[in-house]
């Protein structure tokens, strides 16, 4: 039997990388929904649907029900995002794409098209995915739920770590601020904001490894799903 397993919280949280750990110990598939948004904003930013905060979106909907934007597993089962055939992995973690993808994602015509890609995916097999609305509207049904946090000074310094070797102009204090708007725009929008789901279990890892948040998730994880499947 299928089981999902979903992990929301704001960016920056961690959230990403202990999913990812956790799908490959449960030996079932991540997806990590944000790379979807992610796409989408850079398909907007590189076809001048958006500029200076502007977003045609009426256009930009049309033209994405005729793109080809999809996730593709490769040979050692992890999915990498594509847009029109091409891997646009590295191009969507840039400090462009997050500058814009929180203002793209709150519209409800673009959180449709990326729910119908997040249920397709989905089907008929195991997954561990992540995001910011996953345990609360996406899967409100999921088997197993977590919220990861961690103070805005961790996460800033963890997003400043991952971007400074490729942009070396950007500032500690930049990232910060940038963080701060998307956790406003994402936690204020109106539809399915990002909350702490209902039954969910709430880990703040701030001062933790990643391998003793990464036991706690497995075990917690596996006392769930062995009631539900023994
Ligand atoms: O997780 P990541 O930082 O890559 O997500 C990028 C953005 O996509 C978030 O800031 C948020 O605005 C949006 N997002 C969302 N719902 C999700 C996943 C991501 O609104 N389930």
């Amino acid at each position: 039997m299928n089981y999902i397993v979903t992990i929301d919280g704001p960016s920056s949280s961690g959230k990403s990388t202990l999913a990812k750990l956790l799908a490959k110990k449960l030996l079932i598939s991540h997806i990590d929904s944000g790379s979807i948004y992610r796409a989408v904003t850079l398909y907007a930013l590189e076809n001048k649907f958006l500029s200076n905060n502007k977003i045609l979106l009426e256009k930009l909907v049309n033209s994405l029900s005729n793109s080809d934007i999809s996730l593709k597993e490769n040979r050692d089962g992890i999915f990498k995002m594509y847009v029109n055939n091409e891997d646009v992995e590295d191009k969507i973690r840039g400090s462009k794409v997050s500058k814009h993808v929180s203002e793209v994602a709150k519209y409800e015509e673009i959180r449709e098209f990326v729910l119908r890609i997040q249920r397709d995916i989905s089907k008929n097999k195991s997954i561990v995915m992540d995001g910011r609305d996953i345990g609360s509207f996406v899967f409100p049904n999921a088997d197993v739920k977590f919220y990861i946090d961690a103070s805005i000074k961790t996460r800033s310094e963890r997003r400043y770590n991952q971007l400074k070797e490729k942009e070396k102009h950007l500032s500690i204090r930049e990232v910060e601020n940038d963080l701060l708007s998307r956790d406003n725009i994402d936690k204020t929008r109106k539809k399915s904001p990002l909350i702490i789901p209902k039954n969910s279990l709430i880990i703040n890892n701030v001062n933790r490894t990643i391998d003793d948040v990464l036991n706690q998730m497995l075990e917690y994880t596996k006392s769930i799903i062995n009631k539900k499947m023994p």
